[in-house]
């Protein structure tokens, strides 16, 4: 197949769906090769800020958001034994945004809505149970091979860009570096609609809580709670993931529910990485092909969706005829900069200063944190950073 004007896209996550509609809607060919035969169903992110919201809003998305998800005006850091907490506000910042919250919603959601508008708007754009193994590219065109039914085919376009995710096959072929570590401990998060709002004083929508049984994280999306904790250092994977396990730890925090409904469980590990460069030649990397974070503070989603956006923006623009070469180097110095500079670096924090161990070091941690929510100026720029306001406005000022 050649399709010389073409944009190929690997993987059909929140990042690929919305990259195709994107440049669906202005006019351009676009073909999705997404591997498995179906949409996935698993939840994985929840958290939207609100520069994704407002972003996806110009493409009708958040409206449909918004009524699949809770928004979470306040979070908080918290000691389960004693219920000393701080409260951070989206208040304080609701002249910076029309979102002042964290949009708490499955990823599935995303994925759902942007696939259905897709197929409404250019059918057979999405491919299923294709997947992309190689990718070859000259001056004037780029070639991907893709297997389906068992056997390769290959289609050209202009452009290919590589959304296939943290194990991005074309980033593999491509032998573009991906550098950084995987974090010592493995995440685990549980699903469960038990109502932990009805049972635990003073419950947010989104809770990092610090305890004598290890620190772990609760967000409400609309009809569950999901709870993130990190198994101890020398766990077997088959335990930590056993019924026995999760009731016991569901347990600890909250034994009213026992024994609780599990609706999702998941172990995945965490890691720190980048990419060596987001464009080469007639290929974009983008979202988690790109760049890896830890999932403290829930950027990782949100950081793959501002690369969508700034990445077809810029290929609308080629398509009408701008310097290519120097708008997709431009997309990498933006984005790869929000992504180490910013997204990486709070994540890190988020990571560590929830991850601390010793008592004294986490009432330090308590204490600069109350600090800072007690200081308005300081507040305010502590939720600009986690609400990746300053991130997507820094990266967009790059020139
Ligand atoms: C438990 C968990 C919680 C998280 N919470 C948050 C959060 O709250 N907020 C946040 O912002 N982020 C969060 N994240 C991170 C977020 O899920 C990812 O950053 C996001 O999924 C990246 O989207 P993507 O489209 O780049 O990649 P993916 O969602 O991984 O999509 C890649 C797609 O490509 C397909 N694919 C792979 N290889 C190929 C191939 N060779 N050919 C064709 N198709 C292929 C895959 O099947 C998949 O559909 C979380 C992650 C996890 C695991």
């Amino acid at each position: 197949m050649a399709n010389v004007g073409r944009v190929i896209i690997a993987g059909a996550g929140p990042v690929g769906l919305v990259s195709a509609l994107r440049l669906v809607r202005a006019g351009i060919a676009v073909t999705v090769f997404e591997k498995a035969e179906a949409l996935h169903s698993e939840p994985r992110a929840s958290t939207f800020h609100s520069p994704t919201l407002e972003l996806l809003d110009t493409l009708g998305l958040t409206s449909k958001l918004l009524e699949l998800g809770r928004p979470a005006p306040q979070w908080q850091y918290k000691i389960y034994e004693t219920g000393e907490s701080v409260i951070f506000d989206f208040g304080l910042i609701a002249d910076e945004t029309r979102y002042p919250y964290r949009l708490q919603c499955e990823q599935f959601n995303l994925v759902r809505v942007a696939a259905a508008a897709l197929e409404r708007e250019a059918p057979g754009t999405l491919i299923f149970g294709a997947e992309v193994t190689d990718v070859v590219q000259n001056h004037d065109s780029v070639t991907a091979t893709f297997i389906r039914d068992g056997k390769p085919e290959t289609m050209s376009g202009a452009w290919l860009i590589a959304a296939d995710g943290a194990a991005s096959a074309v980033r593999t072929k491509l032998d573009i570096p991906f550098t950084g570590e995987t974090y010592p401990a493995v995440s685990f998060t549980v699903g469960t609609p038990f109502a932990f709002h009805e049972h635990l004083p003073g419950l947010l929508g989104v809770n990092y809580y610090w305890s004598d049984f290890g620190p772990f994280s609760m967000f409400r999306t609309r009809f569950m709670w999901r709870v993130g904790w990190s198994p101890p250092p020398d766990s077997v994977d088959e335990d930590t993931l056993s019924e026995e396990t999760i009731q016991s730890k569901l347990g600890k925090i909250c034994p009213a529910g026992s024994p609780f409904q599990v609706m999702t469980a998941r172990l995945y590990r965490v890691h720190r990485r980048v990419a060596e460069t987001f464009n080469l030649g007639r290929v974009l990397l983008a979202g988690d092909a790109a760049h890896l974070n830890s999932p403290a503070g829930g950027f990782g989603m949100n950081g793959g969706l501002h690369d969508a956006f700034n990445l077809t923006t810029k290929l609308i623009a080629i398509h009408n005829s701008a310097d290519a070469g120097a708008l997709l180097d431009h997309y990498t110095r933006q984005r790869r900069s929000a992504a180490v500079d910013d997204i990486q670096s709070t994540s890190d924090a988020n990571y560590r200063r929830h991850r601390e161990k010793d008592p004294a070091k986490r009432r330090e941690v308590l204490a600069d944190l109350q600090a800072i929510a007690a200081d308005r100026d300081r507040h305010r720029a502590f939720l600009m950073d986690n609400a990746l306001i300053n991130s997507f406005r820094r990266s967009e000022a790059i020139a």
